[in-house]
């Protein structure tokens, strides 16, 4: 079966609020100036029917989102100044924001918010809804957004030049045979692909290592979010009230940090946050997700709930150093992709929108001079420079770094930096940040014999009403992906899992994994074999980036399969 070609203007990979406002925007843009040139307001060529695609792995717009989130509405406003007026979904106002330090019997009430944390203004949103909703916008301004198409490889031609992108094939068995419903994927040609795939895109890691755009640049670090919906029967905690907290459950090694914020409905929506660069080889951040629900004032919060959500996702922690070149030929990089995140107060959802809207106008000015080479994209990099993005993403460019000395001096640089403008105390700017998986020691260099669990969550119990297992909690992440399709999950070298990983670090896919994905199963004579449960994958990319080998390489599966994260 041959394989189709459609001709686009621009494609937009991935359907998150950085794409779907560049999106919404360009579209804007096109048909502004086709009326301001047919109404002779303008001068020139009416740019006439532009052809706008925006592709989503996930069974529909927002299915595979997940955040916390509140939201700074600053990047909504200026897409949309009337948002509230046009329908957003928008959950509550911030109406208190506390921060709690956490030992592991009290919770001690910081008297300051530290600022990064201060809402005031902010919204409460389920970033699920809000991205459907960004989705019908965009299809109401004549925006073509395919779901269930995931981009599978990115098109280049003979001068490296990004070309358009291929979308993943359909029907093939987990042997790699065609299946009665194969049908291949469809190469969509673009002037302009934009890269917005969130945390580690897949193409976009492809497309930084073969440009070499990350050149020069700080490697990126990651944490990873794991969170859970609770219906809780009573109004004990308001909508509109956020909490973020510090220490328990972490060691003062482990960057990381707690949320809990009231929704609509008396759902309560709470998560932990775990540095993806942390030392203790036998850290799970799901374990400590359990744990940090087991301290006496969560544990009183959810008393009585039911839980009603799960998911986890990865988050682009490294700031304005681990950024990569944003630009090259035909393609630009927006979002949590390129690392616009400001992991200081944990938001990326408003320079995420931004980034989308200045890769617009770029686009927009590019379609005008009919050149999409890296020499005319380049000003997307200046247009951000000269937006709030960077003054911003500056101020907290060493935040993160900060925190590889131990809790204590991060909260010390972290103080230093707001005070200083980003600078702390001079040593760390530019420091050198390891790659997180570099950060994971070896099970002998941490004391520990074997990788038996309960050497670090000796008191965690899975009692099915707080605490939950991995499985169960998969259920509650609504994942489906057909099996009978090869594994998207690529280990590259299975030798290493029984032999050389076992012995160093324990296999700590085990643990890393939020969704029980990987298993060394026993397979008899004391043997065991790496098993890839790749149906439970949430998407949330962690073993891709936590690998201590890093010959996990996580590829898009068959369109459509992954979580369906409603409400989150
Ligand atoms: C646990 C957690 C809590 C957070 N809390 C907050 C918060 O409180 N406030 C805040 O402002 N920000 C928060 N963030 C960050 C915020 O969610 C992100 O900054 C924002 O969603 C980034 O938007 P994006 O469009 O770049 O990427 P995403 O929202 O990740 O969207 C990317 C989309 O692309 C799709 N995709 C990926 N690869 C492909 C492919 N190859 N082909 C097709 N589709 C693809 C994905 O399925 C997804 O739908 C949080 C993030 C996490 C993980």
């Amino acid at each position: 079966m041959g394989r189709e070609s459609l001709e686009m203007d621009v494609v937009f990979v991935g359907a998150g609020p950085a794409n779907l406002s560049g999106a919404l925007h360009l579209a804007r843009l096109v048909r502004e100036q086709n009326h301001a040139v047919k109404s002779g307001q303008l001068q020139g060529k009416p740019l006439g029917e532009v052809q706008i695609a925006v592709i989503e792995k996930g069974s529909s717009v927002g299915a595979h989102i997940l955040s916390g989130a509140v939201m700074d509405p600053k990047g909504l406003v200026e897409l949309m100044p009337e948002f509230v007026e046009q329908g957003a979904p928008l959950e509550s106002p911030v109406k208190e924001d506390h921060f709690l330090y956490l030992t592991p019997k009290h919770a001690i009430r910081s008297p300051i918010t530290p600022p990064p944390l201060v809402n005031h203004g902010y919204y409460i949103v389920s970033l699920n809804r809000l991205t459907a909703w960004l989705g019908e916008k965009c299809e109401e301004a004549g925006v073509n957004v395919f779901p269930e198409f995931p981009g599978a490889e990115m098109l280049y031609d003979g001068s490296d030049r990004v070309v358009g992108v291929r979308t993943g094939d359909k029907g093939i068995d987990k042997e790699g045979k065609h299946k009665q419903n194969f049908e291949p994927g469809i190469d969509l040609l673009a002037k302009v692909t934009v890269l917005g795939e969130g945390v580690r895109g897949s193409l976009t890691k492809k497309l930084i290592r073969r440009l070499g755009l990350d050149e020069g640049r700080e490697p990126q670090v990651y944490s990873l979010g794991v969170k859970e919906l609770w219906e809780l029967p009573d109004d004990r905690y308001p909508t509109g009230r956020v909490i973020h907290t510090l220490g328990f459950p972490s060691d003062q090694w482990t960057y990381g940090g707690g949320w809990i914020y009231g929704m609509q409905n008396r759902v309560l929506n709470l998560g932990y946050v775990t540095g993806l660069d942390y030392r203790d080889p036998l850290i799970d951040p799901h374990a400590e997700f359990q744990r940090f629900k087991t301290h006496p004032f969560v544990a009183r919060l959810v008393n009585g709930g039911k839980l009603i959500r799960y998911g986890a996702k990865a988050i682009a922690a490294g700031g304005l150093h681990a950024m990569p070149k944003l630009y090259a030929d035909g393609v630009l990089i927006v979002g949590d992709s390129a690392g616009f995140l400001n992991a200081a107060r944990l938001k990326g959802i408003h320079s995420a929108i931004k980034s989308g809207m200045l890769a617009a106008e770029t686009i927009f000015e590019s379609l005008l001079a009919d050149d999409f080479s890296a020499s005319r994209l380049e000003s997307y990099e200046r247009r951000v420079k000269e937006s709030w993005i960077t003054p911003e993403m500056r101020r907290y460019r060493n935040f993160h770094a900060g925190f590889r000395h131990g809790r204590w001096l991060g909260i010390v640089n972290a103080g230093l930096q707001y005070i200083t403008g980003g600078r702390a105390w001079g040593i760390l700017d530019r420091d050198h940040q390891e790659p997180g998986h570099e950060a994971v020691r070896k099970l002998s260099a941490y004391g520990y014999r074997g990788d038996d669990p309960a050497q670090r969550y000796k008191d965690l119990r899975f009692d099915a009403t707080l605490t939950f297992n991995k499985v169960t909690d998969v259920y509650y992440a609504a994942v489906a992906h057909d099996e009978d399709q090869p594994a998207h999950l690529h280990v590259l070298d299975t030798n290493v899992c029984a032999t050389r990983c076992a012995e160093e670090y324990g296999n700590p896919c085990q643990r890393f994994c939020p969704a029980a994905v990987y298993e060394m199963a026993d397979v008899g004579n004391g043997h065991r074999r790496l098993q890839i449960n790749f149906s439970n994958c949430v998407h949330c990319k962690t073993c891709d980036i936590m690998d201590p080998y890093q010959i996990i390489n996580w590829v898009t599966p068959e369109g459509g399969g992954g979580p369906d994260y409603k409400g989150m």
